[in-house]
């Protein structure tokens, strides 16, 4: 058996394609389009990639985008006045504070600081709150997307086990909890899980958000299991997930590439926060 290989990109435009036709008809309704403002603190050249493909994909949907490229010595009160700043500005809708930041500045109060409504990231203390609770407000992107392909794909999650690797607040704990929502059996796995491998081999839905190439092997795989790598490793041939994807290709019914699975989905779901955003934001 092969498994099919999930066509994120395919997946992800199509999100894009229907947050433009919805941009244009917010425009229509509110005479304005959702604003979207980044930051960047430093030089750091890998974030400066990812923020300006971030306004790139902003601008093919309609979304407006404004950037603030601080200096490296950037002080956290300058950096908290301006994320303040934002928060008040009528125009802006969605706040997004590329991380990492330089070691002067808490990453985690600079985040606390975002203005919930405008938290198109999903992280602050409020938005984890609500979704732990159950009543999520704006979801990080991410675990958005690996839910996304999940339904694109319809994977019949109810009463399915669900295991998810890794624990952090960026990916592992919200799929845990967007899971759960959809009320699969969710096990979550971390680096002192006793015998991994035996316990992702329970997953119907395997998330492997760990950060370790190939980590998990043929023997981590229930046969016809349906397997989301978010891992984005760098290693001597490339780009590779957590999950060794030929291995894993004969055992499972449906598995994400990296590239070209999860990753291309967290940009469009930015997308969709920052129209989620703008909109909430309209109904007052
Ligand atoms: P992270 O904050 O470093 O968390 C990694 C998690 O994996 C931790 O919970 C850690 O456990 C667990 N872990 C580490 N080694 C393990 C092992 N040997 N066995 C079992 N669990 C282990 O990473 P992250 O931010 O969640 O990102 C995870 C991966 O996803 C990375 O490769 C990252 O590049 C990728 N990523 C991709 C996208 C995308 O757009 N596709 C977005 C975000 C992240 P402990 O908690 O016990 O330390």
């Amino acid at each position: 058996m092969s498994a099919r290989v999930i066509d994120g990109k395919a997946i992800a435009a199509a999100v894009r394609e229907r947050v433009r036709g919805e941009v244009v008809a917010y425009e229509a309704e509110e005479g304005r389009v959702p604003t979207l403002a980044t930051v960047i603190v430093g030089e750091d050249p890998a974030s400066e990639i990812y923020v300006a493909n971030k306004h790139r994909a902003c601008e093919e949907v309609g979304v407006r985008s404004v950037h603030h490229g601080l200096a490296a010595g950037t002080t956290q009160n300058e950096l908290l006045e301006l994320v303040g700043q934002l928060g008040l500005d009528p125009d802006i809708d969605g706040i997004l504070v590329q991380l990492p930041v330089p070691a002067q500045i808490d990453a985690d109060a600079i985040v606390a600081a975002i203005d919930p409504g405008k938290d198109v990231d999903g992280l602050t203390p409020l938005n984890a709150g609500l979704l732990a609770h159950g009543t999520p407000g704006l979801v990080p992107c991410t675990p958005a997307g690996v839910m996304e392909i999940l339904r694109h794909e319809a994977v019949e999650l109810e009463g399915a086990e669900a295991v998810v690797v890794g624990r952090s607040k960026l990916v592992g704990v919200p799929v845990a909890r967007l899971l759960l929502a959809a009320d699969a059996t969710v096990t979550i796995c971390h680096s002192r899980t006793v015998d991994l491998a035996a316990t992702c081999a329970r997953a119907d839905v395997l998330v492997a958000a760990v950060g370790v190439p190939r980590l998990l092997g043929a023997d981590a795989i229930k046969p016809g299991a349906v397997v989301i790598d978010v891992g984005m490793n760098r290693s001597e041939d490339g780009l590779c997930g957590d999950v060794d994807f030929e291995a894993a290709s004969g055992l499972a019914w449906a598995i994400t590439p990296v590239p070209g699975g999860v990753g291309p989905m967290t940009i469009a779901m930015l997308l969709v926060n920052t129209l989620e955003a703008a909109r909430r934001r309209s109904r007052g």
